[in-house]
């Protein structure tokens, strides 16, 4: 059993990554499994500079233990171009040069991710732009997975996605890419993170599919929101960081957040205390699906 936490460095961690990282240390380390740390640092124009290191002096602080040598996204790109290579040659990419605009414009319907993509350039770029974006041709049938937390999940990429990008007409290559390539390098067994990635969820199985990998154990754990009831993001402000300071009381409230009778006194206890009552008492049944708002901290 391997799990893992997978931060994206945009920032300083805040109650929404401190969830995802102790729900998916809990759930490896209450099954004797390893859990691993990656960087997802793979859109440099996002990462902020010193939000890794930051993340990672804090992630210790608190008690959190990884396993092996912490991966680097932006270590990687050789891995990811051979994978690409070995779907080109499966005939399953194609070149893409659409504009948003033309997109917009031809896209059947709208989708909850933005416009589904209608297949414009599957027999040769026919759009207006210079450069090339890479697309992953999808199926028009229904891709599955059971969550652990969130029960069946089903969608029809073709319908609702369309054929995605995996490597960005700037060079960049995709998150959806990346995080399925690297956790199938990693042997990771097992996904723990937010929910506000379930909508991703099917576009990463039909990937494991195209690359004949099993697929690993789905966990989504429920979103944080603000005071506005919006996704917990940059935008809330220092209530919702995580620090030195609070990273205990935090991880108190992070236990509560995934449904955890843990006792009103040991707010006051210590990080490493905390994870240790948790290790005795965690159980899965008791994570709620529903959002809430996260604590002010
Ligand atoms: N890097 C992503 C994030 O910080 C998480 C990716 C994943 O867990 O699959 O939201």
């Amino acid at each position: 059993m391997i799990g893992r936490f997978a931060p994206s460095p945009t920032g300083p961690l805040h109650f929404g990554s401190l969830v995802a990282a102790l729900g998916s240390y809990l759930l490896a380390r209450l099954r004797r499994g390893s859990w691993l740390l990656r960087i997802e640092d793979l859109d440099p124009p996002r990462v902020v500079p010193g939000a890794a290191e930051a993340m990672i002096r804090l992630l210790e602080q608190l008690g959190f233990e990884w396993d092996g040598e912490i991966l680097y996204q932006s270590s990687r790109s050789k891995r990811y171009q051979q994978i690409l290579q070995q779907l080109c040659e499966q005939q399953q990419l194609f070149d893409c040069n659409c504009s948003r605009r033309e997109i917009l414009l031809s896209a059947p319907h709208p989708g909850e991710e933005g416009p589904v993509y209608p297949g414009r350039c599957r027999q040769g770029p026919v759009g207006s732009r210079e450069e090339l974006a890479i697309r992953l041709r999808v199926e028009d049938r229904m891709i599955c997975c059971r969550d652990k937390v969130f029960g069946l999940q089903q969608q029809n990429l073709q319908r609702e996605i369309g054929d995605f990008v995996l490597r960005r007409a700037d060079g960049l290559f995709a998150y959806q890419l990346a995080v399925v390539v690297d956790d199938i390098d990693s042997g990771v067994t097992q996904v723990v993170r937010g929910a506000d990635l379930l909508p991703s969820t099917a576009r990463q199985v039909y990937l494991y599919q195209c690359l004949q990998q099993p697929l690993p154990e789905y966990y989504h754990l429920p979103l944080a929101l603000g005071a506005d009831q919006e996704k917990l993001s940059k935008r809330h402000g220092a209530s919702a960081v995580v620090t030195a300071e609070n990273g205990s009381l935090a991880l108190w409230h992070a236990l509560r957040f995934l449904g955890q009778p843990v006792p009103e006194p040991l707010s006051k206890a210590s990080a490493k205390e905390l994870l240790a009552w948790a290790l005795l008492h965690f159980s899965v049944e008791k994570i709620s699906t529903c959002p809430q708002p996260a604590p002010l901290l």
